[in-house]
């Protein structure tokens, strides 16, 4: 049942990836588990349940595979926030600086309607530089983000400091 299940044990540490000194968090043992994921989609909806979400919007690659689920879940809709050029219909963008250079994200422009409640869902938060910028393209539309859901929580990168204006909830924690 879902309360037996420790999701630490679906989380693989590989070192070194993508690049030296880098311990990633590979969610793919996760994926392979409908019980895990199961319980992975009721976690993160559970604060929100009863909160009127009209959207689930997540950045591409990661965010999209619980987002999806997840949308259903809390009846709302999914919608997807790419890299340029992804996105077939007409899309507003939101450019963000990095360490080095910019980015930019994309968001088809009858993603969210203005007021719409959304929730923004990712995979795992570190600097919190690509939920950050979802939620600006989100309120430049007018949405209102209720709250910002993630299954892994890296702490120490900064992330909760710079989303501290959100409602944050993450199921799973490394220091
Ligand atoms: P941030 O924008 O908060 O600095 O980085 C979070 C983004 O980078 C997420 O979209 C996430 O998919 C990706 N990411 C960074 N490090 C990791 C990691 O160790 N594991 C996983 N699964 N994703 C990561």
């Amino acid at each position: 049942t879902d309360g037996s299940i420790n999701l630490r044990d679906y989380i693989r540490d590989v070192p070194d990836f993508p690049k030296p000194g880098i311990l990633f968090r590979d969610i793919t043992p996760l994926l392979k588990s409908p019980v895990a994921m199961s319980a992975v989609i009721d976690r993160l909806a559970a604060p929100f349940i009863g909160q009127q979400i009209d959207v689930v919007a997540a950045a591409e690659a990661r965010g999209f595979i619980f987002a999806a689920p997840l949308a259903i879940r809390l009846n709302a809709a999914f919608v997807p926030i790419r890299k340029p050029g992804k996105l077939p219909f007409e899309s507003h963008s939101l450019t963000y600086d990095l360490e080095y250079g910019s980015d930019t994200v994309q968001m088809h422009v009858d993603g969210v309607a203005p007021a719409q409640r959304v929730l923004v869902l990712d995979d795992l938060l570190a600097t919190g530089g690509t939920v950050d910028a979802c939620c600006q393209l989100l309120e430049k539309c007018d949405a209102e983000i209720v709250g910002c859901a993630f299954v892994i929580n890296l702490k120490g990168l900064g992330g909760e400091q710079r989303l501290s204006k959100y409602k944050l909830h993450s199921l799973l924690t490394y220091e």
